[in-house]
């Protein structure tokens, strides 16, 4: 479902990645650990075409089709989802607008036809029900004070309404506590646990990988993939450390 070969980045002529190879099979939740520093954020970033981050060499097959030939609005139409370390606040748009308008346009890119406010709304509450996001949430402006548990939840929420073929979440689990990491875990797991779907789950620890049990774990090191191993690869590192598990 995705297939990524031999890809090179830069960023800000600095070269990032630097031949990383991976491929994630439908119905397949992988992991990429490693070292802070190492590039687990730029591929990420690089995923989404984020302005600032060159592809320099390599490519990225989605679904089927060139990434690259994509705009980014088009690879959110084609069923690609981001979820970032940081999210944004947008103070003046609320929750429900933002999720609404995010939603629509995708459907639009797609040559379909809107969601009703009715039915967004029903559908929105539904999310936030099921994450253990409070529904009057939904009312406030994007992310703004939020804690940590509840903008995650918050972005679970916004993946459970475009419903995504594939996420790629970075670093979705930092700052969290056990309930919300808990809910996260079981957010993705119940939205994106899927055969025809597939997870690239960034992350630094495996407190995330007890909640969501991966196929793979790969460890990405100095911009390449250096080693990939199953879920026991990810005990073995929190338990080792990267340089004894490296080695
Ligand atoms: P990770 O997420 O694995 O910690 P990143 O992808 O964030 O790593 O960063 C990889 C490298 O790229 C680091 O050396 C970082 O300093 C550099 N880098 C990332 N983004 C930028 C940027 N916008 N400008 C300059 N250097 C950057
Ligand atoms: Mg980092
Ligand atoms: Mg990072």
């Amino acid at each position: 479902m995705l297939k990524i070969t031999d890809l090179t980045a830069t960023v800000g002529d600095k070269p990032i990645l630097k031949g990383l190879s991976l491929e994630v099979p439908a119905g397949e939740v992988h992991a990429i650990m490693g070292p802070n520093g190492a590039g687990k954020s730029t591929l990420a970033y690089v995923l989404g075409g984020r302005p600032g981050y060159e592809v320099t060499g390599g490519s990225v097959e989605f679904d089927g089709a060139d990434l690259f030939e994509m705009e980014p609005h088009e690879r959110a139409a084609a069923g690609l989802f981001l979820g970032f370390q940081y999210p944004v606040e947008i103070p003046g748009v609320s929750m429900l607008q933002f999720l609404r308008e995010g939603l629509n346009a995708m459907r639009r890119e797609r040559g379909e036809e809107e969601l009703s406010g009715a039915d967004f709304i029903k559908r929105a509450r539904g999310q936030a029900d099921a994450l253990g996001l409070k529904a009057d949430m939904l009312k406030r402006p994007v992310n703004v004070g939020f804690s940590g548990g509840e903008k995650k939840r918050a972005e679970m929420v916004q993946m459970g309404i475009m419903d995504p073929k594939f996420a790629v979440l970075d670093e979705t689990d930092s700052g969290l506590d056990i309930d919300a990491l808990k809910a996260v875990g079981e957010g993705i797991n119940s939205i994106m646990r899927q055969p025809d779907k597939g997870v690239l789950l960034i992350t630094h620890y495996q407190r995330l990988l007890n909640h969501v049990r991966p196929d793979k774990v790969h460890v990405l090191s100095d911009g390449r993939i250096v080693k990939t191993g199953g879920p026991e690869l990810a005990e073995a590192l929190e338990a080792e450390g990267y340089a004894e598990v490296l080695a």
